[in-house]
């Protein structure tokens, strides 16, 4: 099989055992729990959206020949990024950016890991390097979906990350058995968790030199035994496209995970007790790789919220305002410097090692503190120009409601001459953007899941001291003390 289809993908989670629970139950079957059928639908959509745009999204795989997801390959020059920027672009607009885990995004990471034999062969680890490959073939050819956790929680701040309870809740290898490792622990946090076909596990944060213990690199089907997930609540709803057009299909799920002395087969260990590769292989190109995706599914994003932003303030005939207007120019801003970073950072892409050609990592560097801050205040705008009419959004049912349809048409038009159906419609995307429950969760995502932007700007400002020597200020005095004293 090479790229799957919606049903192909649903027929593979159908009933294969895995522990997922939410709120007290434990789910028999994800594929026909009623809670999960509006993401499945949009998950299942989204493996069929990559058929209806085959052109963008599907390559002949240049190793085995078979068609593939765009996501998979290894990109290999300029011209591979450049394709892959076109497939993942019309990925994004499948969900308009408010899926964040689209199986591409895991897909690349892999892809990314892959190119780069050499990182992952340091210190000896030759056969973990060598199931990691074929590990990423096996994804490729059989277009699975993965989920990721690559945090360690920590239950008190007060202590070291890996010592006293920090260390006994981090996962960690408890031991060995004939046929692999066996692991203990628990991982934040597995967006897609219920619903992909394997987790992998792979580092986020550097570990210390001596943490042997907790330097793992895997992958296992959700189906694996001693594997809990244990899901937030659910808020996706069985609800009408038009009424949450987001909440309908689009909850993605996040889910904590514990390992409850899970076996991992020796094929599926990438990496088992070498800190030093641990923290090595982040380093060399996973940013300049892998948020060529991020950077563009957030560019969607703001370019979708900033046309909805237009047209709310034209259906209440504020468009013209100029306070209004500077905020249509800051979503737009937002949107076009995101463009732009993506451009640069692919102008600038270059082998990073054994023939794996990713993107300028500095454009990225900067994005990924930066968008935390700017998805919130976009959320805020929209608040801010839609206001209570967020709230005065009627149902599907109501406006198809003959008693009432024509009070709304007579009380709920808009100012641009479209009826009370657009405007409700208009209304109720932007309120499932930012306003349902759904929506907030999604605004916690672009806060944190590349790490706060705290951490990430001080990662900015260290890369920022490598990359070359900053002495323009002194060679500024040197320049002005040759110029001699300045008579007037
Ligand atoms: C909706 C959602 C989905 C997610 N999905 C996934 C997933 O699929 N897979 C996965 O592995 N993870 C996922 N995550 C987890 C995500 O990786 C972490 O939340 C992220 O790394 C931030 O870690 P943290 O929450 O410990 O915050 P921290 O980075 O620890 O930051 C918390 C706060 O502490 C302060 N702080 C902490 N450390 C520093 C520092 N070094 N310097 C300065 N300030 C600091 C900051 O003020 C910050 O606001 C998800 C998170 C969310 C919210």
């Amino acid at each position: 099989m090479a790229t799957r289809t919606g049903a192909d993908y649903v027929d593979g989670l159908r009933g294969d055992g895995r522990e997922v629970w939410i709120g007290g139950e434990r789910v028999q079957d994800v594929a026909g729990h009623p809670a999960f059928r509006g993401s499945l639908r949009g998950i299942s959509g989204f493996f069929d959206w990559q058929h209806r745009h085959a052109a963008d999204c599907i390559v002949a795989d240049p190793v085995s020949g078979q068609s593939t997801g765009i996501s998979h390959v290894i990109p290999r020059s300029a011209g591979d990024l450049e394709r892959r920027h076109r497939g993942l672009e019309r990925l994004a607009r499948y969900s308009v950016g408010m899926l964040g885990r689209t199986p591409d995004y895991v897909n690349l990471t892999f892809a990314g890991f892959a190119g780069q034999p050499s990182v992952w062969s340091a210190n000896g680890n030759e056969e973990g390097a060598g199931n990691l490959a074929a590990f990423q073939r096996e994804v490729a050819e059989k277009d699975l979906a993965l989920t990721h956790t690559i945090i360690h929680p920590t239950v008190d701040g007060r202590i070291a990350p890996y010592e006293g309870i920090n260390g006994e809740v981090a996962l960690r290898k408890v031991g060995e058995s004939g046929e692999g490792i066996v692991v203990r622990g628990a991982r934040i946090l597995a967006t897609l968790g219920p619903f992909a076909d394997e987790l992998a596990v792979y580092p986020g944060q550097p570990i210390p030199k001596d943490a042997r213990d907790v330097a793992l690199v895997f992958s296992i089907p959700l189906a694996t035994p001693g594997l809990k997930i244990v899901c937030r609540d659910h808020y996706g709803l069985d609800a009408e496209a038009f009424d949450r057009p987001f909440s309908s299909r689009f909850d993605e799920q996040d889910a904590f995970v514990v390992f409850d002395d899970v076996e991992i087969p020796r094929h599926r260990v990438f990496l088992d007790g070498d800190p030093a590769t641990y923290n090595a292989v982040m380093a060399r190109g996973w940013t300049g790789n892998v948020m060529q995706q991020t950077c563009i599914r957030a560019m969607v994003k703001l370019e979708f919220a900033y046309e909805l932003c237009c047209r709310m303030a034209e259906v209440l005939g504020q468009g013209r305002r100029p306070e209004v207007m500077q905020m249509l120019g800051e979503i737009w801003s937002y949107a076009a410097l995101t463009r732009a970073a993506v451009r640069a950072a692919e102008a600038d892409s270059h082998d990073f090692g054994d023939g794996a050609w990713f993107c300028d990592e500095a454009p990225f560097r900067a994005m990924r503190p930066t968008l935390p801050g700017w998805m919130p205040r976009v959320n805020e705008i929209i608040t801010l120009i839609a206001s209570h009419n967020l709230l005065a959004t009627p149902s599907r049912a109501g406006l198809e409601n003959p008693a009432l349809r024509p009070w709304l048409e007579r009380y709920l038009p808009g100012a641009d001459g479209g009826g009370a159906e657009a405007r409700s419609r208009l209304f109720r995307t932007a309120w499932d953007f930012v306003g349902s429950a759904l929506g907030a969760r999604t605004e916690l995502y672009e806060r944190y899941y590349l790490a706060s932007a705290a951490r990430t700007y001080a990662l900015a400002h260290i890369a920022a001291q490598k990359d070359r020597e900053w002495d323009q200020v002194p060679a500024f005095w040197a320049h002005l003390d040759g110029d001699g004293p300045c008579h007037g």
